[in-house]
């Protein structure tokens, strides 16, 4: 691999997984990614892309996809080969404390001189513990990162050492640097206050033509694929904010977990227009559906006009996501911008008291004429979603959860329509460190079983889903919320089967899946009694190929959440095109900013 300046790196969630007996459960079942998670965070796009306008060279190394594709892939001789002035690794998302550590420890063994910067959600919440640790030279904190990681650079590939002397010129420049987690020579830790949190998004690229120009640039297709089946189901993300304006209890993406964690006190948004752009750079080379992040109606009803004004007319599937109930008028509006559109709501349970102590701001009633409004408007899609481990939610409830979704779908395919589809999932593994729940779990209704990152990482390593969760709720233990997802995502399945809205096929092995998840989940508690720490291990070992196969859409078909698709995935001469305006403005950027130094 050539020298780049930063090369960003993705673990995966736990390092070792294809060797580890782990069994998953459904935690990734209604994400893209699978157990492994092995999408990298849309932060790496923008901060590569900014970099790389700054007359940098930036590559993304998704290690965990590689791992994942490949199971004789060589990962410590892959990182042997990498040369960079700097390595960042993302530690975003909590599951990853296990995988983003071990391989900082092997960028640090094979690249001794060379520093080790960590960012996301995660890193910034626990940036003093991740400070500490050996492998570790700087944390970046906050949600807008791209502008102070240029500065690291900067003083990284100008000569600036890692851990400066106490008074030194670059002891002084490393101050200066906002957000910045690091350590003097001394190991004394220095935490920069969070001076950069923009008010808006401008000035950033979120529209991937720099990710279609690393591929073809660096000959790597491999390492920039943002997750196993992308390929064939190229769905893609837009920003259209960073921050929220509502507070679910368990969320780290939410007003107070952006306080707490990045000095954020309203969210930044996307102006509606180049929004619109963005998405219209995307379906340049993608015919994928493209997955709007963020309620286009947070920032206010003339936010979001302005947006179906700048994309009206866009044939391609969008789906839109809503975080409170919307008016028909609302969804005439999407439906005259946007023919193809699809909804996408959070409902958590049937229960009002559940949904408002969790704090969601709808009722039940509202969401039903939401839902009737959103399909008379003729949206193609409407995933509504449930959820299990909430506060007030007991075993029964989730039942009752499972009850109400037969009357959504009996109600809405009564006319022979299958546009409405129910999910389930389980809130796992952990409660977002920096949400109203981690924060003060006992007030909530929650026992916090783990704090600290190392407490989290070690979890990661246990045999089953059930023993990494990071809480129980004064309403279900460990034990309930396990029987009720697997119990829930049986009958909902089922349901879905018996009324059509999947094939009796699927159903069927769904149903089956589950049946062997559960039976394990028995299994691997049985192995857990036994004293003798040998054979406990090989007794786990032994349930390796069993596991595996019960990892991937354990309680509902992955497939079931994608939009059908026909035709080319991809427009390849616009693709080209892309690449060849891309290729041409870095070059110049890179000369010029070379000729300066
Ligand atoms: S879960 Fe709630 S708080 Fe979190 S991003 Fe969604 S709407 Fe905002």
């Amino acid at each position: 691999m050539n020298k780049c300046d930063l090369i960003l790196i993705h673990a995966p969630s736990v390092y070792d997984f294809r060797s580890k007996s782990i069994l998953y459960g459904p935690i990734s079942d209604l994400v893209s990614s699978t157990p492994v998670f092995e999408m990298y965070p849309i932060g790496f796009t923008s901060i590569a892309e900014y970099l790389e306008r700054n007359g940098y060279r930036v590559r993304i190394a998704n290690l965990a996809l590689r791992m994942l594709k490949d199971p004789n892939f060589d990962v410590e001789a892959n990182i042997a080969q990498m040369d960079a002035a700097v390595f960042g690794i993302d530690l975003h998302w909590l599951p990853h404390a296990h995988g983003s550590l071990e391989i900082a420890r092997i960028v640090k063994r094979l690249h001794p001189n060379r520093p080790i910067l960590f960012g996301g959600f995660s890193s910034t919440y626990f940036h003093r513990e991740l400070v500490q640790r050996h492998e570790v030279d700087f944390v970046m904190r906050g949600d807008s990162t791209e502008h102070p990681v240029l500065e690291l650079v900067n003083y990284i590939c100008s000569g600036g050492q890692a851990q400066p002397h106490i008074g030194s010129a670059e002891y002084r420049q490393l101050e200066s640097v906002p957000n910045l987690v690091w350590k003097d020579s001394e190991q004394q830790v220095h935490v920069n206050p969070i001076t950069h949190c923009p008010q808006n998004l401008d000035g950033l690229l979120l529209d991937y033509s720099h990710v279609l120009k690393s591929v073809v640039r660096y000959r790597d297709l491999a390492n920039f694929l943002p997750f196993n089946t992308w390929i064939r189901y190229p769905i893609t993300a837009v920003l259209s904010a960073r921050g929220c304006t509502h507070n679910c209890l368990t969320c780290g993406g939410s007003a107070s977990a952006f306080r707490k964690l990045h000095a954020r006190q309203k969210p930044s948004f996307r102006k509606p227009e180049e929004l619109a752009s963005d998405i219209r750079s995307v379906s340049r080379f993608s015919r994928g559906p493209i997955f709007v992040l963020g309620d286009i109606r947070q920032a206010g009803d003339d936010y979001a006009n302005r947006f179906l004004d700048a994309i009206a007319g866009f044939k391609k599937p969008i789906i839109l996501e809503l975080f409170d109930a919307a008016q028909p008028k609302f969804f005439n509006r999407v439906a005259r911008a946007l023919p193809d559109f699809t909804i996408e709501i959070s409902l958590e349970s049937h229960d009002d008291q559940v949904r408002k102590t969790f704090g969601r701001p709808y009722s039940t009633e509202a969401i039903e004429r939401t839902i009737a409004s959103a399909l008379d408007a003729g949206c193609r899609r409407l995933d509504v979603f449930f959820m299990v481990g909430l506060p007030k939610q007991t075993f029964e409830s989730v039942m009752g959860t499972v009850d109400y979704c037969g009357q959504l779908i009996s109600r809405y395919t009564s006319n022979g329509e299958k546009r409405l589809a129910p999910f389930i999932s389980p809130l796992a593994p952990f409660l977002d460190p920096g949400s109203r729940a981690f924060e003060d779990p006992e007030r909530h209704g929650y026992h916090l079983f783990f704090r600290t990152l190392e407490e989290h990482r070690q979890a990661l390593l246990a045999p089953s889903w059930k023993y990494a969760l990071n809480y129980k709720t004064r309403w279900m233990d460990r034990n309930a919320i396990v029987s009720a997802t697997y119990e829930a995502g049986r009958r909902l399945n089922l349901l879905k089967g018996e009324y059509g809205l999947i094939e009796s096929s699927i159903a069927a092995a769904t149903d089956k899946r589950i049946t062997r998840a559960i039976a394990l989940d028995k299994e691997i508690d049985h192995i857990l009694t036994i004293d003798n720490l040998p054979e406990r291990q090989a007794r786990l070992k032994d349930l390796k190929t069993q596991v595996e196969t019960s990892n991937l859409s354990t309680i509902c078909d992955k497939r079931e959440l994608e939009l059908t698709m026909h035709g080319h995935r991809f427009r390849w001469i616009s693709m080209a095109q892309v690449v060849l305006q891309e290729m041409w403005k870095d070059g110049c950027r890179y000369l010029s900013r070379h000729s300066e130094r």
